[in-house]
């Protein structure tokens, strides 16, 4: 007899419609699986024959085919162990053929029969919503992701018994649980930050122009505090965003018990041990790397010095097209990576230069510290701000800090100016404007042309970092609502250029 039952696949962060087709029939016994397989779907065919045993169901002494379909596309993951289960127990009769109508059937099995909870719920959930399906068999445990879209039937089951029971009618659904409403866990806020008011200010108008930050400071000057409440001054996702983000959570397994997409925009700090495909994502079972993790908000590498050069490099693809191609023999797929790049480093090897009573660094380790910044990543960093300790007046001083709240109310108004002022253009953002535009949207006064003038001689600037001075300017205009970038938003601008090698270090040396 033969059966059909549909399932799905992830391909990308997509979920793809799969048909699982069974055949039994008469002939030397044996059990085939076929369809383009990875090895762990290939393996299905013993997990899958020792759970039927386990759960009661004797194999027939028959030839038993099964086909994944359609056959170009490679299948991988252990979500197709329940589908064949119930094609092979369709085929050969314990389950009627007509119960399969309009549902979806996605699950991992064990050799004692359970189900087992798979990633990539969402995305599947999805697609079968798009077409039209009524119902999806998911793992128990999985019923909560699933159910996060709220227009599709969930029927969650615990074991291949359950599944069976309930599509020959006898089970019951158990009521959801009550979930805790995972009380959205205590946000960081820059209120938490005392002083460093030039940071803050970085910060504000990095996330105001989506520009790239880089922060140079001693240990403990709250680099990576600030980093992590950047989140809380970016406006809040879409809905498009929140869906795009959270299949990318989804497919890489870190969903689960969300009872509602979230808004908060993702904050990813890789170690800076991290791999290419930690960094890239791909991998025999593919998953979203860091930089898709980071999809809709914040990358930030911490002690920036300390990546290897390959892992840098790899950022480079991404941060212009915006997603990631990980090339398969069998052709390639994308992961979204649109990302807010934010690094942090030290000024020199022991993290305390230019304060000269404690940094012993000599001229050679100052140098060969900083040429370990590779110069792809240093290319893509339109601010550069150079902070220092935490004075003690600073922390002992006024206790009213600025809140995220209010920080984040200037940035979306400065997103909105650019949000009109670009609408017939392919970018939203001051940090995307091309060179062949400058000139257009930051035009400049007679005393503000000047000024740049001198900037760019005395500071023997590259065209590229005379742009970024713009753009910064621009940005710095938007937030405070001025429609023409003037001398002050330049003076401004150019403070946050310090990653000019020369920039920061002292004219006077002395020491070595
Ligand atoms: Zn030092």
């Amino acid at each position: 007899m033969y059966s059909e039952v549909q399932t799905a696949a992830i391909y990308g962060i997509d979920g793809v419609p799969i048909r699982v087709e069974a055949d039994v029939s008469d002939g030397l016994p044996a059990f085939q699986m076929v369809g383009y397989l990875g090895s762990e779907v290939r393996e299905a065919r013993e997990r899958v024959s020792t759970a039927l045993r386990n759960s009661g169901f004797s194999m027939p002494v028959k030839r038993i085919t099964v086909n994944l379909y359609p056959a170009d596309i490679k299948k991988s993951g252990t979500g197709f162990d329940l589908p064949v289960a119930l094609a092979i127990l369709t085929a050969i009769g314990v389950i009627p053929p007509d119960v399969f109508e309009e549902t979806v059937v996605i699950g991992e099995v064990n050799l004692q029969g359970n189900v087992c909870p798979i990633p990539g719920v969402l995305p599947i959930v999805a697609k079968a919503e798009e077409l039209g399906i009524k119902r999806i068999l998911v793992p128990a445990q999985n019923r909560v992701e699933a159910e996060l879209l709220g227009k599709i039937e969930v029927i969650p089951v615990e074991s291949i018994n359950g599944a069976v029971s309930y599509l020959t009618g006898t089970y019951e659904i158990p009521p959801r649980e009550e979930q805790r409403e995972a009380a959205e866990d205590h946000a960081p806020d820059f209120s938490e930050i005392k002083g460093q008011r030039v940071l803050k200010r970085a910060c504000e108008i990095a996330c105001a122009g989506m520009h790239n930050l880089l922060m140079i400071g001693p240990p403990g000057a709250g680099k990576s505090m600030a980093a992590k409440r950047l989140p809380s001054i970016l406006p809040e996702m879409d809905r498009k965003e929140q869906m795009e983000t959270s299949k990318i959570q989804s497919v890489a397994g870190l969903l689960s018990g969300a009872t509602t997409l979230s808004r908060r925009r993702p904050f990813r700090s890789p170690n800076h041990t991290a791999t290419l495909q930690g960094m890239a994502g791909g991998g025999t079972i593919p998953r979203p790397g860091e930089m898709s993790l980071a999809h809709n908000g914040v990358l930030f590498l911490d002690e920036l010095t300390e990546f290897s050069p390959q892992v840098l490099e790899v950022l480079r693809q991404p941060m212009e097209d915006h997603e990631i191609t990980i090339a398969r023999a069998n052709g390639s797929y994308r992961y979204p990576a649109k990302f807010m790049l934010v690094a942090a480093m030290n000024p020199c090897q022991c993290g305390y230069y230019p304060d000269r009573n404690r940094c012993r660094c000599t001229r050679r380790q100052l140098d060969r510290y900083l040429g370990r910044i590779s110069d792809p990543v240093i290319d893509r960093m339109d601010l550069a701000v150079g902070i220092n300790a935490v004075a003690f007046g600073e922390l002992s001083g006024d206790p009213k800090e600025e809140s995220s709240a209010k920080i984040r109310a200037r940035v979306e108004a400065a997103q909105k100016i650019q949000k009109e002022r670009y609408m017939t253009e392919s970018f939203r953002f001051n940090s995307a404007l091309p060179p062949g535009l400058i000139k257009r949207y930051v035009p400049l006064d007679k005393e503000a042309t000047d000024y740049m003038e001198e900037i760019f001689f005395r500071r023997n600037l590259t065209a590229r970092g005379y742009h970024k001075i713009l753009k910064v300017a621009r940005t710095i205009a938007d937030l405070s609502g001025k429609e023409r970038v003037d001398k002050a938003c330049l003076t401004e601008a150019v403070c946050y250029r310090s990653v000019e090698k020369r920039d920061w270090e002292p004219d006077e040396r002395n020491g070595d």
